[in-house]
């Protein structure tokens, strides 16, 4: 999962990032309203974490910026405590939800993961496809009743693949999902986790379409 952080505070930004890249995230960072519009209009997230007091651009005027433009991205606000007219303000903009600081990491990956899932219709938090199941939450996967212990890399792989089973994903849509800006990236980095996940998962649950990219799911035929 790809997020977005528009933070302008050094302290917050710099652990929130790492924070989520801990948990596997691909994080990327911006530190003003201007430059949130910018990326946002010309990158693709899975969510954005958007503090409102932002210098150039508030928050608020961001999220306007992006909903005007018919963009669904999911957005979490971060704001001041009591700070109830900027939540309503946030709400009625376009925001998904709401967190007031300070706010426990537990609660911050709980809630992205709410909105990321609700982003794409899905009300049910585990990710199943035939006989894998993964769960984001506890990050427990596994292969009818055998438990699986992927790397963080090859978890987040397998996420991305099993949020829509049967889509098609390139290498490079899936080196987007999973690497934020400047992080090291081989270049064959993606087939090497493919390789390693189907040691663990079994050969027959990632599926190559030659020169097209990868899925989960029904083998298609021909
Ligand atoms: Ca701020």
């Amino acid at each position: 999962m790809r997020c977005l952080l528009i933070e302008d505070d050094e302290m917050i930004g710099e652990s929130l990032r790492a924070a989520l890249r801990r948990q596997g995230f691909a994080a990327d960072w911006v530190r003003d309203g201007r430059a949130a519009d910018a990326v946002l209009a010309t990158e693709r997230f899975d969510a954005v974490l958007l503090d409102l007091g932002l210098p150039h651009k508030g928050g608020v005027e961001v999220l306007k910026t992006l909903r005007a433009r018919g963009d669904a991205t999911p957005v979490l606000v971060l704001t001041a405590r009591d700070a109830t007219a900027d939540k309503v303000a946030a709400l009625d903009a376009g925001a998904d939800d709401y967190l007031v600081k300070p706010f426990e990491l537990d609660e911050l990956l709980a809630r992205l993961r709410a909105v990321a899932r609700r982003a794409v219709g899905r009300a049910q938090p585990l990710l199943r496809v035939a006989d894998l199941r993964l769960d984001p939450a506890t990050r427990e996967v596994s292969r009818g009743e055998q438990p699986l212990l992927l790397s963080a890399r090859e978890f987040a792989l397998l996420q991305v693949l099993m949020e829509r089973p049967g889509a098609i994903l390139s290498r490079a849509q899936l080196e987007d999902r999973l690497y934020g800006w400047g992080e090291e990236l081989e270049s064959n980095a993606i087939s090497v986790y493919v390789h390693q996940l189907r040691k663990k998962l079994g050969d027959d649950r990632i599926h190559t379409v030659r020169g097209v990219g990868y899925y989960v799911g029904e083998a298609k035929s021909g």
